[in-house]
């Protein structure tokens, strides 16, 4: 029988700070298990195995082989490169044979840790067109059309593919992102990579994937408080925010989904039929579909991310 996953991390050094991947089905980049009789064997081994057990039948008619999303931590020393992310139809129009499968690229961040001066891009700050975008990027004034956004521990961003974003520097965010490595590179602040060399932009590629409408309000509003507040409520992706010092039931019955653990702060064993798993703070856990029933015992106050797929 299934039970709670618990995996090993991928930790990635960049040019601009660290990645570390929590959970991935993304090609050969496979989270690994760390418990139970499941141990040592890879995502995406487990999901060819267990098909809709693991991942609920809607997900898998929905997705198959694809464990379709993606969790990181991400630590930005640096600005990042500002981007821009094809939708699943242009991902899906790009793919030749022989290619890693995957999506395109919605987004979310959850800020985790911020400097005082910490902000992130997200979006143009005023309508404008490719014309515009193209000469500005020659004429190197491509940041003045940027929106930047301050940001502080607890803020929430929801980047739909074609939205222009980079993180910037003194900013940690828990990303859930769809499984996608397409990244278009606008502007990189004519900074070399690891190796030296200016890394690669794919301007024309982003200009015809950009969103050129401006975005007034960029942070997400997060809905209610305390034990269960929404925050994210995607196609791709529902995101809840549990906060809690007592046990907490969930009951994913109605969704038919796998549900993924990101621990924020605190730590909770995560009670099913047949046993317990325990979740600390940067730990991610996958509950399959076919374990529904879930109870969450604290110890103390705990902080964790919920994400399920519900549309
Ligand atoms: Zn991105």
């Amino acid at each position: 029988m299934l039970y709670p996953l618990l995996f090993k991390t991928i930790t990635k050094p960049k040019v601009w700070g660290r990645e570390v991947w929590l959970l991935s089905g993304y090609g050969d980049e496979q989270s690994v298990v760390d418990n139970g009789f499941l141990k040592g064997n890879s995502l995406g081994e487990v999901l060819e195995v267990y098909m809709d057990e693991l991942v609920g039948g809607k997900v898998y008619d929905r997705y198959g082989m694809l464990f379709p999303l993606l969790f990181k931590v991400i630590d930005a020393n640096d600005n990042l490169s500002i981007q821009v992310h094809p939708d699943d139809e242009q991902a899906a129009a790009m793919l030749s044979e022989g290619d890693v499968e995957q999506l395109g690229k919605t987004e979310m961040w959850v800020v985790t840790d911020a400097t005082d001066e910490a902000s992130i891009v997200l979006g143009f700050a005023r309508q404008t067109n490719a014309e515009e975008v193209k000469n500005s990027l020659a004429e190197n004034t491509i940041m003045q059309l940027m929106q930047t956004v301050p940001v502080k521990k607890g803020d929430v961003a929801l980047i739909k593919a074609g939205t222009v974003h980079a993180l910037c520097k003194g900013t940690q965010v828990v990303e859930i992102q769809e499984t996608s490595d397409i990244t278009f590179r606008l502007y990189d602040y004519n900074r070399p990579g690891m190796d030296g060399k200016l890394r690669e932009l794919h301007i024309p590629q982003a200009l015809q994937v950009l969103d050129y409408s401006a975005m007034p309000h960029p942070l997400v509003d997060v809905k209610g408080t305390r034990p269960v507040a929404n925050v994210v409520n995607d196609s791709h992706f529902t995101t809840n925010r549990l906060h809690f010092s007592s046990p907490l039931q969930r009951d994913y019955a109605p969704y038919d989904s796998f549900v993924v653990y990101i621990g924020l702060s605190g730590q909770t064993d995560i009670v099913y039929e047949g046993g317990m798993e325990t979740l600390k703070a940067h730990q991610v856990c996958l509950v399959p579909a076919g374990l529904p029933d879930i109870q969450l015992v604290p110890k103390g106050e705990c902080e964790l991310l919920e994400t399920l797929i519900v549309k």
